[in-house]
């Protein structure tokens, strides 16, 4: 990432915005910007492959629903460039292996932390689960507050948008999908 091309970019934003970017509170501000968009886009120099993520894996005989629930996060709307956060919901149905738990919130993060659309990420998370681990089934939720709703045009606050991407048995079965919802909401 090159940080000296953002502080530049920014400083043209204030300056086209009429303000003087040399009085005391706007001098860093720069400078603050870019570090700010490196921290909140870090997936883009996070060079993790997709072993990494789910790499580590155990046998297990499990056969039952494992669901990561309400995993925060926050991401970055690519066509406002304002922020969206919300709470990822994720579960599959292992084959024979599993994954630690914490490697699930890694992925949401991995995924979160770049430029991104909420529909996108929603399928990327899920794509990752069923190609690393070839479970029975594979189902996230999204829910977030995309604050280029909330503060401009129609300031919907409040308004949660939900994605949802269903692979395999969660798919094919609505009892599975089901319960999957239930445990979701309850
Ligand atoms: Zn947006």
């Amino acid at each position: 990432m090159d940080l000296e091309k953002i502080e530049l970019g920014f400083r043209q934003i204030l300056e086209g915005l009429g303000e003087n970017i040399h009085r005391e509170g706007l001098i860093d501000t720069p400078k603050r910007v870019a570090r700010m968009y490196q921290e909140l886009l870090s997936g883009l120099e996070d060079t993790s492959t997709e072993d990494d993520l789910l790499g580590t894996q155990f046998t297990e005989a499990y056969d039952e629903m494992i669901l990561l629930k309400d995993i925060p996060f926050t991401s970055m709307c690519e066509h406002h460039f304002l922020p969206f956060t919300g709470k990822a919901h994720v579960a599959y149905i292992p084959g024979n292996r599993i994954v630690g738990i914490s490697k699930l919130a890694r992925a949401v993060d991995y995924y979160a932390r770049r430029p991104q659309v909420q529909e996108r990420m929603t399928r990327q998370i899920a794509l990752l689960i069923q190609e690393k681990l070839n479970p029975k089934g594979v189902a996230v939720v999204i829910e977030a507050q995309h604050s280029c709703m909330t503060l401009r045009g129609i300031k919907k606050s409040g308004s949660n948008m939900m994605t949802s991407q269903l692979l395999g048995i969660f798919k094919s079965n609505p009892t599975t999908r089901a319960e999957f919802m239930s445990l979701v909401k309850g």
